[in-house]
């Protein structure tokens, strides 16, 4: 069986033994969504998901972390969450809080900080694996509500999340036939980034990788901050939006009725410009 069938009878067999899962997976079938479009072709969508309220508004800081049971490590996390195992390396878990059809977490097995430079190979390695889906991963300053414990996502595709370059935001996008060569591609990328930020310890950025007609692509998001101004305001000013890959890509998650409502064209674009790092 490969690994695509083994994650849908996860899916089944959860969504029978979770009850907050299955309860989760059907508000997705019900949340809404806007679309906006630009002139030069730029499409974004926003979701209304009240389930991410923890995620978008997980504090991060140290000292917060350090207090906190990890939730990815295998002591705290639900005892109803089954496991898959991948590479004798990860494991591939449902995520309880999903933004995407069939939203895993792929957890490292042991307790390490969030880092990618040398783990991107294991992505594009499951981006192989699971050809309809896209793996994301968010830098532990770029959305990761777990800084502490690495974890890639994954999800089923959707077009949006699919569309690479666009003016509203920076987005460098390597694409190969050759999964080594995305892997130097990237180190290359990395290294360049490392430069522009040499006080950061990664420097910030979102990635989205996914297989499509034999080619691996990688989309990388660099960044510039971790949360918009709008998300600090109070009253009406305040937009509780805290972007992470998805987000990035086209498909922003709004968590509180006001701001699905209320968020327009130019509040995205502003949104963006705050967050997005202008390379080259
Ligand atoms: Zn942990």
């Amino acid at each position: 069986m490969n690994l695509q069938q083994t994650i849908d009878d996860l899916f089944l067999s959860q969504r029978n033994e979770w009850k907050l899962l299955d309860t989760a997976i059907k508000q997705l079938d019900n949340v809404k969504v806007k679309d906006f479009e630009w002139s030069g072709g730029a499409r974004v969508e926003v979701q209304f998901n009240p389930a991410r309220m923890v995620s978008t508004s997980a504090k991060i800081d140290k000292e917060t972390i350090e207090k906190r049971p990890c939730f990815l490590c295998p002591n705290n996390r639900p005892k109803e969450q089954k496991e898959i195992p991948f590479l004798d390396k990860y494991l591939i878990l449902a995520n309880p809080y999903p933004i995407l059809r069939n939203h895993l977490t792929i957890s490292f097995r042991s307790h390490v900080a969030q880092r990618i430079r040398k783990k991107i190979g294991d992505m594009l390695i499951l981006a192989e694996s699971l050809p309809n889906y896209v793996v994301f991963y968010n830098g532990p300053k770029c959305g990761a509500s777990a800084p502490d414990h690495f974890h890639l996502q994954a999800g089923l595709k959707m077009p949006i999340l699919l569309s690479g370059e666009n003016e509203l935001r920076s987005c460098l996008v390597v694409e190969s036939d050759s999964r080594k060569d995305v892997e130097d591609r990237f180190e290359d990328v990395y290294r360049y980034l490392q430069r522009l930020q040499p006080q950061e310890e990664e420097p910030m950025m979102n990635l989205i990788a996914y297989v499509e007609d034999n080619n691996y692509v990688l989309h990388i998001f660099p960044r510039k901050a971790h949360r918009p101004r709008q998300y600090y305001l109070e009253g009406k000013e305040q937009l509780l939006i805290s972007p992470g890959a998805i987000d990035m890509a086209g498909l922003i998650i709004t968590v509180r009725e006001e701001d699905f409502e209320k968020i327009g064209k130019e509040d995205i674009e502003d949104i963006y410009f705050q967050v997005s790092l202008p390379v080259l």
